[in-house]
């Protein structure tokens, strides 16, 4: 007889979580202002508005709306003028994106290794160790919504002259001691995609401190127009990465329901912590107070006794059963096909087999960390029990899947 769900069992719970995105009656009339006004897009006011309030929200003294969070690294980088010949290095557990950013610019990406003592975020003595006569950036993910550790790398970067990117993509309103991420490198890139804690469908930010910065980056994402220049004029190579007036109608309500929303997601996240903590099977991240978590995800690890007898994708499948949806995550991204394909291998400097660089740790992360949703952090204290009763659940019976 089972008693998984994913065996025929009875399920833990049948109710949805919560809803996302989250909107109102305001979002509504906003988007009828922006649809009579006649001005839908292309530098319109919105997005200045929208701008100007993320980068005051972020401590940062400038801010750039554009389309979405993959363009928004790729402007950062051309406008810092990386391209073929340098290296940037990023982390091999993040989203795609950080990486091929790197690759449209024509530089070479290299992966360090991260520690999975910190929310898989990179390690900044990896970072170091990757360091060569080209690097030229760095791209720390805010991994999950938690802050990378900036500090050590800030130290590196100086040393060694490297641009700071940040990819805050899944940390809006995250803080590293006292100072919100998006307000510490020397760029930082926000994604406003539809599963993001602020959500537009598909929607991005850069912040800055450097007013030379960002006439670069508007220029880049602007069809390389200079500001005060006349429309048909083209100083650089640029694209058309410009917001809409839709995305920030949006944005501008989604600005304002954040910081309550985070509390929530802190509470719950809390919660969540003191169910899962010290149950059999389950290893969670260390969490520090010296930084602010935004809880894009919450991440946790299979041990070795599970991970020994099935692997996560079929534990994730099993707890989704149970009404608890679960994800299995990134794979490491050095593994991934783009990385030996013809198309990635003639725009990097010179032949190199990604899928044999050792990033031992990444591969093991990869092996046992599995997430759920921000949304799931939204609901009562009886969305979190469930979460855990499922969590326990699957664990107890984990040799009905074996
Ligand atoms: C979502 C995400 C991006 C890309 O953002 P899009 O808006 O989906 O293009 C980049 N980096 C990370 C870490 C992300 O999670």
């Amino acid at each position: 007889m089972s008693t998984l769900a994913i065996n025929g069992g009875n399920p833990v719970r049948e109710r949805p979580f919560s809803q996302w995105p989250v909107y109102a009656d305001d979002d509504r009339e906003a988007l009828v202002r922006v649809l009579e006004s006649g001005k839908w897009g292309t530098l319109g006011p919105r997005a200045e508005e929208f701008q100007e309030r993320f980068a005051a929200f972020v401590g940062a003294k400038h801010g750039l709306s554009v389309f979405n969070g993959s363009v928004s690294l790729e402007t950062a980088l051309r406008a810092a003028s990386i391209g073929p010949g340098d290296e940037v290095i990023v982390p091999p557990y993040t989203f795609v994106a950080t990486a091929s950013s790197v690759v449209f610019t024509g530089a070479d990406p290299v992966f360090a290794d991260i520690d999975p003592n910190h929310f898989n975020c990179i390690d900044p003595a990896a970072v170091e160790a990757a360091i060569t006569s080209r690097t030229r950036a760095v791209i720390p993910v805010h991994m999950a919504g938690c802050p990378a550790e900036m500090e050590p790398i800030l130290a590196l970067a100086e040393k060694h002259g490297l641009f700071v990117l940040e990819d805050a993509a899944q940390a809006h309103g995250a803080e590293y001691r006292g100072r919100k991420v998006g307000s510490i490198g020397d760029v930082a890139s926000f994604s406003f995609q539809e599963t993001k804690n602020m959500a537009a469908g598909e929607g991005g930010m850069l912040t800055m401190k450097a007013a030379d910065i960002w006439e670069k980056c508007w220029a880049v994402h602007n069809t390389g127009r200079v500001t005060g220049g006349a429309w048909y004029q083209h100083e650089l190579p640029g694209s058309n990465f410009r917001m809409t007036e839709w995305q920030a109608a949006i944005l501008l309500g989604q600005l304002d329901r954040l910081p309550g929303q985070m509390e929530i997601r802190e509470r719950n996240a809390q919660l969540l912590y003191s169910r899962l903590e010290g149950m059999e099977g389950i290893v969670l991240f260390p969490l520090r107070d010296d930084l602010k978590y935004a809880w894009h995800l919450f991440m946790f690890k299979l041990n070795l006794d599970i991970t020994g007898k099935v692997d996560k994708r079929r534990f994730a499948e099993a707890l989704t059963a149970e009404g608890v949806p679960t994800e299995g995550g990134y794979v490491n991204l050095a593994r991934q096909k783009m990385f030996s394909s013809r198309e990635l291998q003639r725009r990097i400097s010179r032949p190199f087999d990604y899928s044999s660089v050792d990033l031992p740790r990444t591969d093991q992360a990869c092996a046992g960390t599995l997430w759920f949703s921000q949304n799931m952090l939204l609901g009562d204290e009886s969305d979190i029990d469930d979460i855990a009763e499922g969590v326990r659940k699957v664990v107890e019976n984990i040799d009905e899947l074996a």
